[in-house]
């Protein structure tokens, strides 16, 4: 079959791979000069299948408006005049509720598990052959922390329906926090940290790099790489697509993925098709792990912090904290003030760090995020060969290896791995 793959973010890069894999003729095409420079460019790095709960809560509406009108806020609502943006709103306020949260961990957790899996299979066949993929990676484990009992107890909860389905995490005590991360030392001499939750089978790793040396792999494998060329058109016959318009090229195939992260909705409206995929923007920073602190006292294990909201990863001899959730468009305006808030969390919990902080990098990008909190995977539309692999919000990384090859097998008619119906587009009850 030819295949043709929308957008080199993670999850392109891994759907390409996936088919090459398989033997098919694949073209991957992205706007951009080279592959994971959006969103896959500076993410949190966590692979976290202990941390797949979608973010739509009870808790949310409260916490937006309290925290409404500070400039440090973790979560911000700037209104547009974009019915869009609106429709997704009250979509993902209709599943702030326990019941459509607990609904999605399920389905997200066996993506995760099987992200996993394909992750070990990939790397593993590269480095056996002599070709292995570095990209930061660490199997320390994630740590959440938590600083009210009642954020521990739900956590514990949700972890207990994950333990069933395959995932051990063990709540831990302030103390024990500290065992598994010895950084965590001055934090827990401030006080305020009740426990923790460590999923030890977690880890961490770069994204942009995997992105980057999985598509040159791929390229390798005989993928076709067309970077520089934003797609902006596509040719239909009957039921079918036949091809892709970029400026002066058309590519044409059998079966076409949209997976360009948040530019598909814009792509999939074009073939009539409305998905509730809107940008969350968030910040990252990145400061070198050593300095006179020495390495003693930076962290090694990845950790997220609840209260602050904020994500923390060791990527080689840097250390990478992530936050912030934006529902702004789609503006890729990288504010200070923002990116400081988000820094000022790694110190406050990390303060060992401060000397650092003035080689800080700072990064924005935006989530694709749905409204439920899972990605769309699979055929949609009224075209057959128009198939999806996009959504993925705060998960892409986590996600992403399994998306890519449960899509495959679906396309390519293998036994499946992982049954795609809880990811079908037809979850949604309007468009
Ligand atoms: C601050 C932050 C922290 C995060 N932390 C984590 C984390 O710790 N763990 C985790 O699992 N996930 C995390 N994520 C989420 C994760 O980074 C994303 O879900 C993931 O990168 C999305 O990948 P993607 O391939 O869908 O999108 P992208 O990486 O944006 O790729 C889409 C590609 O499509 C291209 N494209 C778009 N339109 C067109 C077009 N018309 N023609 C050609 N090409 C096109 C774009 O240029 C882009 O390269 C984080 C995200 C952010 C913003």
């Amino acid at each position: 079959m030819k295949i043709v793959v929308i957008g080199a973010g993670i999850i392109g890069v891994t759907t390409a791979y996936e088919f090459a894999e398989r033997g098919h003729q694949v073209t991957l095409i992205e706007r951009r000069e080279g592959a994971g420079l959006e969103t896959s460019f500076a993410n949190g790095g966590q692979l976290g299948a202990g941390e797949v709960a979608p973010w739509a809560g009870p808790e949310v509406p409260g916490q937006a408006l309290r925290w409404m009108g500070r400039a440090d806020a973790p979560f911000r609502l700037r209104l547009k005049p974009d019915p869009e943006q609106w429709i997704w709103l009250l979509r993902f306020l209709m599943r702030c509720r326990a019941s459509a949260r607990a609904e999605r961990v399920l389905p997200n957790l066996a993506l995760a598990l099987l992200t996993r899996a394909r992750m070990e299979e990939i790397t593993a066949k590269f480095a056996s052959a002599g070709d292995p993929i570095l990209f930061d990676e660490r199997r320390d484990g994630i740590l959440q922390i938590f600083h009210t009992a009642h954020s521990l107890e739900g956590a514990a909860k949700e972890a207990e329906v994950m333990r069933r389905a395959g995932l051990e995490q063990r709540v831990l005590t302030a103390a024990e926090c500290v065992d598994v991360e010895p950084a965590l030392a001055p934090a827990l001499q401030k006080g305020g940290i009740v426990g923790g939750l460590y999923c030890e089978s977690d880890g961490s790793g770069d994204a942009h790099v995997f992105t980057r040396e999985l598509a040159a792999r791929a390229e390798k494998m005989g993928v076709r790489f067309v970077a520089g060329a934003d797609v902006e058109s596509f040719e239909t016959e009957g039921g079918k697509i036949t091809g892709v318009r970029t400026k002066g090229w058309l590519f044409g195939g059998d079966a076409f993925v949209l997976a360009a992260g948040v530019g598909t909705a814009k792509l999939a409206r074009q073939l009539g098709l409305r998905i509730p995929v809107y940008p969350l923007k968030g910040y990252s920073v990145t400061v070198p792990a050593m300095g006179p602190a020495g390495e003693g006292l930076a962290p090694k294990v990845s950790m997220t912090d609840e209260a602050r909201k904020i994500v923390v990863s060791r990527l080689g001899e840097r250390v990478r904290v992530a936050g912030t959730a934006e529902v702004s468009g789609y503006d890729t305006t990288l504010e200070m003030p923002r990116a400081r808030s988000v820094l000022a969390g790694l110190l406050d919990l990390l303060p060992q760090l401060g000397a650092q902080a003035e080689q800080a990098e700072f990064w924005t990008g935006l989530r694709p995020m749905s409204s439920d909190g899972s990605p769309i995977i699979g055929q949609a539309g009224r075209f057959s060969n128009l198939y999806l692999n996009t959504g993925h919000g705060s998960l892409g990384w986590t996600l992403a290896a399994g998306s890519a090859t449960a899509l495959a097998d679906a396309i390519c008619g293998a036994p499946p791995r992982l049954e795609l119906s809880p990811y079908s587009i037809n979850r949604f009850s309007f468009i």
